[in-house]
């Protein structure tokens, strides 16, 4: 069976991006493939995090992982930090990039551009991301399209650990959505959605209660235009709605814009979002359920012990590889 590994960060509430980009395919996936699904911690801490908000963050996405559909029974759910292969091999694939092609990556300069400190780790991220990845071996990353740059990265440090210690890794092959794959900001059509923005308005995140969320939807920025057509270049905001839509009422491009022909943007918006509420509010409620359970730590408990093994595994082969002397 082939193998699927994706995360995602402990960084804020997870949003609409995240979820049409990247979780709607880990709940695809797992029917036919063996699945890693990891919160992200270590990656998380390339800003600046605050102890208690980490730590509810993490517990708060690994939640969502079970509320959305990934069943721990068919898909291994974990922690990044427990299980510390990741930390180690990230290590050593640090010392494989080139800073050179780690100033190339968007997400960097996208992160450190107007910041007065910027810590080390946002620059090394890609290596940890890499170490994520090989140490399972895995043969499918689905991501959002912001990671594609990532995961190139991924396969050209695999490839020349391969070429210098000998074949070990697989090169994996990144599984991007073809619509919705880059979700864009609600306040502002040139930026992606991201949790991490400290402007709530620029989001919809999985949490947010029908109210909120018909708010944000009836502030979102359009064009001054009225006709609801699917056309990126020219009508970005417009656009994105759409394509949020498209994903939360399971319908096309085309079957949206004859919906609300002649309508004008205020009654696609009210349309969008009721369809936006009623995808969140069964996640939401098997949220609560889950949280309250507490059932959470066991299932993180059982999938770091289970994923363990593999990562273990992978370790001891490169540090062999390299010439690490290994104890007798
Ligand atoms: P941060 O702002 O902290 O970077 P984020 O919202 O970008 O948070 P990540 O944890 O970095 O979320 O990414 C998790 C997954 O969600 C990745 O697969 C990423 O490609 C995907 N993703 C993130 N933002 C979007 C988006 N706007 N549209 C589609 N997919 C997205
Ligand atoms: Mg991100």
């Amino acid at each position: 069976m082939k193998r699927v590994l994706s995360g995602i960060q402990p960084s804020g509430q997870l949003t609409l991006g995240n979820y049409i980009g990247a979780i709607q395919n880990f709940v695809k996936l797992q029917e036919t493939h063996e699945c890693f699904f990891m919160v992200v911690d270590l990656h998380a801490i390339t800003v600046p995090q605050e102890p208690a908000a980490l730590r509810e963050q993490t517990e708060s996405v690994a939640a969502l992982f079970i509320a959305a559909g990934i069943d721990p029974a068919k898909a291994s759910v974990f922690v990044q930090s427990q299980v510390s292969a990741h930390a180690e091999l990230g290590w050593l694939f640090t010392t494989l990039a080139y800073m050179g092609e780690l100033e190339r990556m968007t997400q960097f300069k996208d992160k450190s551009t107007g910041k007065d400190s910027v810590g080390a780790g946002l620059f090394v991220y890609p290596s940890l991301m890499a170490a994520d990845i090989l140490l399972y071996n895995a043969d499918l990353v689905p991501v959002g399209d912001d990671q594609k740059q990532h995961l190139e990265l991924t396969r050209d440090l695999a490839q020349r650990f391969n070429q210098r210690f000998g074949e070990l890794f697989t090169i994996p092959e990144p599984y991007i959505p073809t619509v919705g794959a880059r979700i864009m900001s609600l306040d502002d059509a040139s930026k992606k959605m991201s949790k991490s923005n400290p402007n709530p308005a620029s989001y919809i995140a999985l949490l947010d209660p029908p109210d909120v969320i018909r708010k944000k939807i009836s502030r979102a920025t359009t064009d001054s235009g009225r006709d609801v057509m699917y056309n990126p270049a020219e009508k970005p905001e417009v656009s994105n709605l759409m394509s949020i839509y498209a994903h939360c009422a399971d319908m096309t491009l085309d079957e949206i814009r004859a919906r609300y022909e002649g309508q004008g943007y205020g009654a696609f918006k009210k349309g969008l979002a009721e369809h936006v509420v009623a995808k969140l509010e069964p996640l939401q409620k098997r949220y609560a359920e889950i949280r309250s359970s507490g059932e959470i730590h066991s299932i993180l408990k059982a999938g770091a012990e289970r994923v363990s093994a593999v990562a273990n595994e992978t370790l001891r082969s490169t540090k062999e590889k390299m010439g690490f002397l290994l104890p007798r």
